[in-house]
């Protein structure tokens, strides 16, 4: 597979964005994400997945490079639907370019020749089949994941619309580099939004290709408009991890909501960024003190399963009562009332939970599982 085979391919399977404005000479503005691209005729924007051909912005639409059924726990969602599965998909290609992209395979397959995947991952696939997967597998979730999803919320978006019809939950797992726009768009047919917040610093994020502000602004207005947000942050070493930025993210974090769930992860070497050392222990566990400290009612620490204590539990921010307890990606124990609250002192704890508790308390899911479609 060539580059230029791999464009051909994906080029035949696109559909008129909606997420853009036609100007003069025939020049198109996109809005899906906060680079906020003018493209000329017959060029592409900085995702390479969406190109303008003759004034007409073309957007990826009609297949998946990848679709399983997920633990929500593993996307990672603490607070939607415990315990249950979710059908993930994702696509090619994104708006960044991290060093430590731990799916960079398909994440930077347009843009990196080492990760040039074959034509073995493309597979055709129509939002009923999509929909119909997560039926077989009994998840009463979809989340577009895997590459950056605010690159084809076209797509998404007729998924998520007929998704919803069948009384599904949608959810994006997202780096959060968007505009007011495509946020507003995604609204009506999105439950959780959730972002990676990597760094307080703008000269990282110029770095990774992307800036600081409109992520901070995305998630403040995605909270505004009532999603779900739960914020990640992957704590790697010598990038992020001082006391002074990961404070700086727990304030801000906390400035828009209390409530919001703040996930700090373990790095592991990964793509282009193999010399900084993993995350230990103990840095994953500073990093959750100050966003306690900071006064989030729910932190975790991700990525190191069964070696951070009570941090993969959720506790009743009134009384401590632990709610839910967690290993890695499987729900051992859970508590919550179906109307959302703490069965010890009747706190209402934020999050969207299900009617019913999960569907085998103690039980071993974990594993994702591949759909055929
Ligand atoms: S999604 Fe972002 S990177 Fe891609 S064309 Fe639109 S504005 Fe540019």
């Amino acid at each position: 597979m060539t580059p230029a085979r791999l464009l051909q391919i994906l080029d035949a399977m696109t559909t008129e964005g909606r997420l853009y404005e036609r100007l003069e000479d025939n020049l198109v503005r996109c809005y899906a994400c906060a680079h906020g691209c003018l493209i000329q005729p017959g060029r592409r924007g900085i995702c390479r997945v969406r190109f303008n051909q003759d004034g007409i912005l073309r957007v990826p639409w009609g297949y998946v490079a990848g679709a399983a059924c997920d633990p929500i726990e593993k996307k990672p969602y603490f607070h939607v639907l415990p315990g249950r599965d979710v059908l993930t998909f994702g696509m090619l290609g994104c708006n960044f370019h991290c060093s430590f992209c731990q799916n960079w395979l398909t994440s930077q397959t347009l843009r990196d020749p080492s990760a040039l995947v074959s034509e073995g991952y493309i597979q055709r696939a129509t939002p009923e089949q999509l929909v119909a997967a997560a039926q077989r597998c009994n998840a009463p979730l979809i989340a577009s994941s895997y590459n950056e999803p605010l690159i084809t919320s076209e797509w998404a978006v007729d998924i998520f619309r007929l998704a919803k019809q069948q009384g599904m939950r949608c959810v994006y797992v997202s780096n959060g580099f968007t505009t007011p726009e495509a946020l507003r768009f995604l609204r009506p047919h999105l439950d959780g939004f959730k972002v990676d917040l990597k760094t307080m610093q703008a000269r990282q994020y110029k770095e990774l290709g992307g800036a600081l502000q409109p992520v901070l602004d995305s998630i403040k207005l995605a909270h505004e408009l009532g999603l779900w947000v739960e914020v990640v942050t992957l704590v790697v070493p010598g990038f992020n991890d001082t006391p002074e930025e990961l404070w700086e993210m727990a304030r801000f974090l906390v400035s828009v909501s209390p409530d919001i769930p703040w996930h700090v992860t373990a790095f592991h070497p990964d793509y282009k960024m193999t010399s900084a050392p993993p995350t230990s222990t103990a840095s994953l566990q500073r990093a959750a003190d100050i966003g306690q400290e900071a006064g989030l009612h729910y932190v975790y620490a991700g990525n190191l399963p069964g070696r951070v204590g009570s941090l993969e539990d959720t506790f009743c921010p009134a009384c401590r009562t632990r709610l839910i307890q967690r290993r890695g990606f499987s729900v051992l124990d859970y508590k919550i009332t179906p109307q959302g609250t703490c069965p010890a002192c009747g706190a209402v704890i934020a999050g969207i939970w299900s009617e019913n508790p999960p569907p085998a308390a103690g039980g071993t899911w974990g594993q994702p599982r591949r759909v055929s479609l």
